[in-house]
């Protein structure tokens, strides 16, 4: 069975820059039994209530500002899964978390930047999830869990997000990681690694630096669909830092 996965996408440039995490991903998918469908839940889908993408084929949304030109020339037109987006809709509503269908949108970047170093053929159908960050940690382990039967079904189940991203606090140099971002990770690490999920679910309040971290939550949620989904065994698959703070973590949580 597929564990779940969550991976921190980083900058959209990440295709382009020459940085550890960009080779952690374009290996991650060959060490995986390929998956017949990937649903990512992605930090840049917020909505009021969870939604789905179920669409023929995904366009790529260039959703960022003012970075270089080759950027926005890139594609990743993946198969979508409009049969699966409905087996998942019914799941979450099997679990009271009502979702709804989107019939029309495609691939955020992120979902496509980390698809592209990890299955650069993209052809295996994508749909994505929403979050809610205004719903907070627990209601995200909730979604992961309603739609955890889809592993068995060989499902991909990916949290795209960052593990620490603060955007007003990178450092466009790349210098040393500041002490609150070390801090922050390694309590969400041991948590993690616990399994604590009272804990997890309350890392706003028991992190050490969470609002540094973390000064909106969209991209720590994904983290929390992936441990909802996952099997028992949690793995910390990378750690690295981009832009100082810029954390580049993943973990993998199989059975
Ligand atoms: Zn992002």
């Amino acid at each position: 069975m597929l564990p779940s996965i969550f991976l921190s996408h980083g900058s959209p440039t990440l295709p382009f820059d020459d940085v550890p995490a960009r080779e952690f991903l374009r290996g991650l998918g060959a060490k995986l039994e390929r998956p017949k469908a990937i649903l990512v839940a992605s930090a840049h889908w917020e909505t009021r209530a969870p939604a789905l993408n179920a669409v023929t084929r995904n366009e790529t949304i260039h959703d960022f500002y003012g970075f270089p030109k080759p950027l926005y020339e890139l594609r990743y037109e993946a198969p979508g899964a409009p049969a699966l987006a409905e087996r998942a809709a019914s799941l979450l509503t099997g679990a009271n978390l009502n979702a709804h269908i989107d019939s029309e949108r495609g691939l955020d970047h992120g979902a496509w930047v980390p698809l592209m170093l990890m299955y650069p053929g993209a052809d295996i159908p994508v749909l994505q999830l929403s979050v809610q960050s205004h719903a907070g940690a627990a209601h995200h382990i909730a979604l992961g869990r309603a739609l955890a039967p889809l592993r068995a079904e060989g499902v991909l189940i990916l949290g795209s997000g960052g593990f620490v991203h603060n955007l007003r606090l990178i450092d466009w140099n790349s210098g040393p990681e500041p002490e609150w971002s070390r801090a922050f990770a390694a309590w969400t690490h041991e948590k993690l690694l616990a399994r604590d999920e009272a804990a997890l679910a309350d890392y706003r309040r028991r992190a050490p630096f969470a609002e540094q971290a973390h000064p909106t939550e969209e991209h720590f949620m994904p983290l929390f669909v992936a441990y909802g989904a996952g099997g028992k065994n949690v793995e910390r698959l990378h750690t690295s830092t981009t832009f100082g703070s810029l954390r580049m973590d993943a973990y993998g949580f199989g059975d």
